[in-house]
């Protein structure tokens, strides 16, 4: 105890794959821990999380709700409420702000942090589109390709990084047409080379998304012209941002390429004592890399904690 607080192990904010898999391992190195989230993975959406091994299909709700019930048996604390401020206030201790936003925020100490706070995905601003997020509209096609097999895809992006996300989706579907709303969004070299596939372009913007609500199934996109594609999926690539601006606060530094938190071999970020994992950091967006990043992150957490005498020379 320290000023009559609870002094944790480690504080980890977020409880995605990412944070519930750190705070398993660490609850099972029985470090004290303290886990926040506001109830809002990245893939609320979706119907079920596909290409997690041994869990294939699972309702993400599901697989959150087996892994906070996994912590919290094994002695790990697992709290909704918003982290509003992370500051270091020594050099062994960090003091974490939360709250309900009514109130004034609660204050929380730990020794380390891991941020495991995820994405937003920038989404179509279309009428229809939660109607069919998450079934038959996607962002990812690792995630929702197979899925997709020899169906009509429709593909919404931004400029040239949409050439290549089109062509991904090859793997799975000869039928693409990209919707390109910007008229100046594709050069001449991208409609060539998307040409070359096959791969129609649509120069039109889009009013509303169309079909079976219920079983959540697209059947066509309306465009503001008047015209339809009629499609059986369609795939968007828009970008995504930070959930939380808690890394920026902190002070850690973003990777050049990516622009996402950057992280050592350990998974720990520019600030000693600050880790990160899961979708927040570089590499791919998936639940299972997700999870395993976490689980790395608390391994080397743990490690760090280890006073020196107890370790190897
Ligand atoms: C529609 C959709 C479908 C997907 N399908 C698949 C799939 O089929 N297979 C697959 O492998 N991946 C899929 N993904 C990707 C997968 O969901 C992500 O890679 C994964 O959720 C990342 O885990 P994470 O723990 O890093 O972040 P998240 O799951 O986004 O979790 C972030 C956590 O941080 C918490 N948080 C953020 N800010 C704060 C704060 N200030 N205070 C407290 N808590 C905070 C949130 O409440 C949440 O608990 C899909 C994503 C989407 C959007």
């Amino acid at each position: 105890m320290i000023g009559g607080k609870d002094l944790y192990d480690c504080i980890v904010v977020g409880a995605g794959p990412a944070g519930l898999s750190a705070s398993l391992f660490l609850a099972r190195y029985r470090r004290s821990i303290l886990t926040f989230h506001h109830n809002s993975p990245r893939n609320e959406y979706a119907h079920g999380v596909h290409g997690f091994l041994g869990h294939h299909g699972i309702s993400p709700a599901e697989l959150l709700a087996r892994g906070r019930d996994e912590v919290t048996t094994h002695g790990g604390l697992i709290i909704e409420a918003c982290v509003t401020g992370i500051e270091r206030i020594s050099s062994e201790q960090f003091r974490v702000y939360a709250g309900d936003g009514n109130d004034d925020p609660r204050t929380f100490d730990a020794r380390r942090v891991l941020l495991a706070t995820g994405l937003r995905d920038v989404t179509p601003d279309c009428p229809g589109f939660r109607d069919f997020y998450g079934v038959s509209v996607h962002h990812c096609p690792d995630c929702d390709g197979y899925e997709c097999i020899d169906k009509r895809i429709a593909v919404l992006g931004n400029g040239t990084k949409t050439v290549g996300f089109a062509l991904s989706l090859l793997t799975w579907t000869n039928t693409i047409t990209v919707i390109n709303e910007d008229k100046d969004g594709l050069n001449k070299d991208d409609r060539a080379k998307l040409a070359a596939f096959q791969i129609n372009v649509r120069d039109q913007s889009i009013k509303a998304l169309d079909g079976d609500s219920k079983s959540k199934q697209l059947r066509r996109v309306l465009f503001s012209d008047g015209d339809a594609l009629e499609c059986d999926a369609l795939f968007f690539n828009l970008g995504t941002e930070p959930a939380s601006n808690l890394h920026e606060m902190v002070g850690c530094k973003l990777d050049e390429d990516c622009g996402l938190v950057w992280v050592d071999q350990t998974r720990q970020t520019s600030v000693a004592g600050v880790y990160a994992a899961g979708d927040i950091t570089p590499n791919s967006q998936l639940a299972i890399v997700a999870a395993a990043e976490g689980a790395m992150a608390a391994i080397h957490i743990h490690d760090s904690l280890i006073p020196s005498e107890l370790k190897p020379k």
